[in-house]
């Protein structure tokens, strides 16, 4: 599927489930899904803010006329749950992680980004980035039933597996398996044409993630952000982690920074995907883990941010 052809809004994957998909035009354009029993739909992931979440909630309604019982989180980054307020009545499904997590960066946060001094580099991209949205009125909905490694749904007599394979690209990672018609919805495991960027986890964990993927055999896969994809998205995200870990490492044995290392390794067979800059995200990761950290050192977004902003001025 070429970008130019890519369907957005709800698109039907089978017979049973749908993807909810968005034009990737950077931060905080994700997707979600829909799968669709008898009497019932779960859905997967809510948007950024409430006007996209109810536009997605509208279309479902209008196209699959089922009510949403169940909502499941795929991790708890503001992009696919700041929406959840407005599925009301559903049971919240998420990982056990998720409510001490969610908090860490609350809908406030995009009020200070907005207000962020001119001074600060990356002031211009993140205002920029945060601009086509509207965080008036979120209340954070966390998940009212959580598990620890994994849970079956039945829809109808139809399974739906909720894996938790973080910490990958958060501590909260969820991978959901529609196993009878071979969909999978990804989460932010997977970043379409579209250059990944991590929080809490490990270079091994989303490795493991993505080959959890391939041992399920999915035919269609919705990704966190970017369009649709087969297993060849997972296969490519595979690559790329390994290509950026290998030449961090590299950089980090000859004693470069971390900002050294982010701008000087050429992006390579990536450098099509959007948003290269966050190339910055995972050297950091990379760092962190030859440095021994914790994989859930704290990540400061603003000084990341930074660093990405010094990045798209040289690429
Ligand atoms: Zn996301």
């Amino acid at each position: 599927m070429g970008e130019m052809d890519q369907k957005l809004g709800l698109v039907k994957l089978s017979e049973r489930s749908y993807g909810y998909m968005q034009k990737d035009e950077g931060l905080g354009w994700s997707n979600a899904g829909v799968i669709v029993g008898a009497d019932e739909a779960i859905l997967i992931d809510t948007l950024f803010d409430l006007p996209l979440t109810r536009k997605m909630l509208d279309e479902i309604a209008r196209r699959v006329g089922k009510p949403i019982k169940r909502l499941v989180n795929t991790h708890h980054n503001g992009d696919h749950f700041w929406g959840n307020q407005l599925v009301t009545g559903a049971e919240i499904i998420g990982h056990r992680l998720f409510r001490s997590e969610m908090i860490k960066m609350p809908p406030e946060m995009t009020q200070i980004i907005r207000s962020l001094p001119s001074d600060i580099p990356a002031a211009e991209m993140l205002k920029k980035a945060m601009a086509p949205f509207d965080f008036s009125g979120i209340k954070l909905t966390p998940p009212t039933l959580v598990f620890d490694h994994q849970l079956t749904l039945y829809l109808d007599d139809r399974e739906v597996e909720l894996i938790h394979v973080g910490p990958a690209h958060t501590s909260t990672d969820v991978i959901v398996f529609f196993p009878e018609e071979k969909v999978l919805y990804a989460g932010d495991i997977i970043f379409r044409l579209c250059t990944p960027i991590g929080w809490e986890g490990t270079y091994d964990n989303w490795i493991a993630a993505l080959n959890r993927i391939l041992k399920l055999r999915p035919e269609k896969i919705v990704p966190g952000h970017g369009p649709l994809c087969g297993i060849e998205g997972v296969v490519e995200m595979r690559e790329y982690f390994m290509y950026v870990h290998s030449e961090a490492k590299r950089c980090f044995e000859r004693e470069m920074t971390m900002t050294e290392a982010a701008k000087s390794i050429d992006p390579g067979p990536y450098a099509n995907w959007t948003e290269p800059e966050r190339i910055v995200s995972n050297v950091a990761r990379a760092y962190r883990e030859f440095r021994g950290e914790p994989y859930d050192a704290p990540v400061d977004p603003i000084e990341l941010a930074n660093l990405m902003a010094e990045i798209r001025q040289v690429r």
